[in-house]
């Protein structure tokens, strides 16, 4: 992938104010602004929490192929140096817009502004979080590879433990070798599944049959990555569908 940048170069400049964007309640930032400054600014978007900057935005190579994942913060480093452009779905079509054009085109849209959008605002201007950018320079293909882990695991599995059936927030949730790894189970896609603490440690080192406990699920690899699929029920990240029901993000063999 493309080295990372320094954020301080974008946050420097104009990003020093996406990154001033303050943790106190747009509401009180309002009260302090202005009459200067209300005079230059984009009209007030709906929201502007913080977390604005931590969204998801998929990433197209210059083929449009979903390539990745990064969050919003590092979507407007690449805006910012010119490596990406944003696309943007509008009336059924996409369109193009590098960041300057995606700037000064923020105020309009904004008076459309939809609840599931997030806006940034900084102290001259109020910016859309994109929700798909193009690496303008980026031939490579999609990475192929689906990785084992954790976060993954628990996407497959939808946080539900495959023991008890109950839904778990991922900090209530363990991932457990269904063959137990003390006696040479493997960490493979098949031979691990989500489980709730309670039923991790009341099976303990046994397999589900010796503990009397039953898979909801036989587990396996998944045919597409799990974590994206669950962003595509968050209907923030329902333009992702168009980039992501072609094959390229299905993980490989
Ligand atoms: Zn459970």
């Amino acid at each position: 992938m493309l080295a990372a940048p320094p954020e301080a170069e974008l946050l420097g400049i104009r990003n020093r104010k996406v990154d001033s964007v303050p943790h106190a309640p747009l509401t009180k930032r309002k009260r302090h602004r202005t009459a200067t400054e209300t005079a230059t600014a984009a009209p007030t978007p709906p929201v502007t929490p913080p977390p604005a900057l931590q969204a998801s935005v998929l990433v197209l190579n210059r083929l449009y192929m979903a390539v990745h994942v990064v969050t919003a913060r590092r979507a407007f480093v690449l805006l910012y140096r010119e490596l990406a452009e944003v696309i943007h779905l509008e009336d059924g079509v996409f369109a193009n817009y590098s960041f300057e054009g995606w700037i000064e085109t923020g105020a309009l849209r904004h008076h459309a502004a939809g609840p599931h959008d997030d806006w940034v605002r900084t102290v001259n201007f109020t910016i859309q979080v994109p929700r798909v950018i193009r690496l303008v320079d980026y031939d490579r293909m999609p990475r192929q590879k689906l990785n084992l882990n954790r976060r993954n695991i628990l996407a497959r599995d939808q946080h539900t433990c495959q023991y008890c059936g109950h839904h778990f927030p991922a900090h209530q949730l363990s991932v457990d070798h269904v063959f137990p790894r003390s006696r040479g189970g493997p960490t493979t896609w098949d031979n691990v599944v989500c489980a709730c603490l309670e039923c991790n440690i009341r099976k303990g080192g046994r397999t589900p049959k010796e503990a009397g406990m039953h898979l909801h699920r036989h587990p396996e690899r998944p045919r597409r990555n799990p974590t994206l699929l669950m962003k595509l029920a968050n209907p923030k990240y329902a333009s992702w569908r168009t980039w992501l029901d072609g094959a390229h993000c299905e993980s490989g063999e």
